[in-house]
């Protein structure tokens, strides 16, 4: 998915835009930017860039959607060119730069740039992420390969099992280093920047920059220089947000309402947990809407057939928790809705980032009940911004789902299947955050997980996206099995 034109100008100034050219990349380098399409560096690429290509280190403020990983890799390949040779011998491949992104879906959208940024040079990419079969991974890491994208765990596995030895890295990249916090990777990185050589060159990428991303870039970054694309937890400008009020049994409704009324073709729904997730999906389908589920307890392949068929239009809306969203190289998304409101103010603007990207506009829709006060007044204050909730007009008079409580017990029991596990990739809210709300009873969620997807070894990379056939109804828990 290329970014629109309009993205750093308009096209009258285009002649003053900075290019490619300038910095210098090696002819292989540039002619896979024109096979991409490319016609200018964005930003982030144009400030990164040469300041990567000097060997200093990094601390880069800026979403997914804004180019920052052409913004990196490039200048990474260029550097890497040097070692670039053709022998089939491993040892002439080691790993010289290593890329951890948080999670699955990013690392392997980060290595499909990679590899086609690379694609006219003898470097080799590769990719290893947990919930797939460990021995592909195995095999081409043993082949050798100068370029590694990897996330935290499965990173370590291979380590232990003595198929990687890193001490050879250069560069050293941690992409979303705010989303690897959040989601418990500290130990791991630890551990991690621990097997890499002290000299080497460190790139950190975080979309929003607490304090304790700032003592994290304070341990491993040497005199980095900070690179920022917009103000860090400034909310897309281009972005009209609107809140509105519904009843907390209405939202189902309202999602519904909201689809219809507003002519929604490809959207994104945020829900705060994988059961409300699946529900949702489930009960979108149940009103007609073409919509899928993404979460930490689907399967890899069942991740990306979602991500595939939704990217090629057989599903129109994507429920999705936060960690299974970031980092979806979904460019030009017209809408997100949050369903629920995120228990930290900082996935609020990871969220809406995924729509009014690369220059485009988008309407973040977030529907507030009244135990949502805290929530959105702890957004008001991140994004510096009010938002009042509105009605949603046209909703009221619509049947609304039957109210009551039911069954408290499995309803607990189905929460905390929910929470986090880690490995999965999913975390729980932090303890400070108040409780997530009460799941209704539905017996399928009680069941346990089977997944409808067979773990099996992961195909070759070109196989993967694109070529995993679209299993709907398995996704969305109306096959045989779900
Ligand atoms: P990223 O923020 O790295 O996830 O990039 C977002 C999208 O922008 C990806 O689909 C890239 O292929 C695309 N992209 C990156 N750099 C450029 C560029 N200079 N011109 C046009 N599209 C780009």
């Amino acid at each position: 998915m290329r970014m629109s034109e309009n993205t750093t100008s308009t096209p009258a100034a285009a002649d003053a835009l900075p290019r490619f050219e300038d910095f210098g990349l090696a002819a292989p380098v540039l002619q896979a930017l024109a096979d991409q399409g490319y016609q200018h560096p964005t930003p982030i690429q144009a400030q990164a860039i040469p300041v990567v290509l000097q060997g200093r280190d990094v601390m880069g403020a800026a979403q997914t959607g804004t180019g920052k990983t052409a913004g990196f890799s490039l200048p990474i390949i260029q550097q890497l060119l040097a070692h670039a040779n053709t022998s089939a011998s491993p040892a002439r491949h080691p790993v010289r730069a290593l890329i951890l992104t948080p999670t699955r879906e990013l690392a392997d959208q980060v290595a499909d740039n990679v590899k086609a940024y690379s694609r006219h040079t003898p470097l080799r990419a590769t990719v290893v992420f947990g919930g797939v079969d460990m021995a592909p991974q195995t095999a081409a890491l043993r082949a050798g390969v100068e370029i590694l994208i990897a996330t935290p765990g499965r990173l370590l596995d291979h380590v232990q099992q003595k198929v990687l030895n890193l001490s050879q890295t250069e560069i050293f990249v941690m992409d979303e280093a705010d989303r690897m916090l959040d989601m418990g990777f500290l130990p791991d990185l630890q551990r991690i920047i621990n097997l890499l050589p002290k000299q080497r060159q460190n790139l950190m990428f975080s979309a929003t920059f607490s304090p304790e991303i700032k003592k994290l870039a304070n341990s491993f970054l040497k005199d980095p220089v900070l690179i920022e694309v917009a103000r860090s937890n400034a909310t897309a400008e281009r972005v009209t947000q609107i809140v509105y009020k519904v009843d907390e049994e209405a939202k189902r409704d309202a999602v519904v309402h909201l689809l219809r009324q507003r002519e929604i073709k490809q959207v994104i729904v945020f829900s705060n947990t994988k059961i409300g997730a699946s529900r949702l999906a489930r009960e979108l389908e149940r009103a007609g809407v073409k919509a899928s589920a993404i979460h930490g307890d689907k399967s890899q392949n069942e991740r990306m057939a979602a991500l595939e068929a939704f990217k090629a239009g057989g599903i129109d809306v994507l429920v999705a928790t936060d960690v299974a969203a970031r980092g979806l190289d979904i460019a030009e998304l017209p809408c997100v809705i949050n369903y629920d409101l995120p228990y930290n103010a900082e996935d609020y603007v990871h969220r809406i980032g995924r729509t009014g990207r690369a220059g485009a506009s988008g309407d973040a829709l977030s529907l507030y009940s009244d135990k949502d006060a805290r929530l959105l007044a702890d957004i008001e204050k991140l994004i510096k911004q009010k938002l009042t909730p509105v009605a949603l007009e046209g909703l009221e008079g619509r049947a609304v789902r039957e109210r009551g409580d039911r069954g408290d017990r499995s309803e607990r029991r189905g929460e905390r299947a929910d929470r986090g596990d880690r490995d999965r990739g999913e975390r729980s809210p932090r303890s400070s955050a108040p409780l997530p709300r009460r799941e209704k009873t539905d017996p399928w969620f009680l069941k346990p997980y089977e997944p409808s997807v067979p773990a099996e070894p992961k195909p070759e990379p070109e196989a993967r996206i694109g070529k995993v056939a679209p299993k709907r109804a398995a996704l969305l828990g109306g096959g045989p099995k779900g």
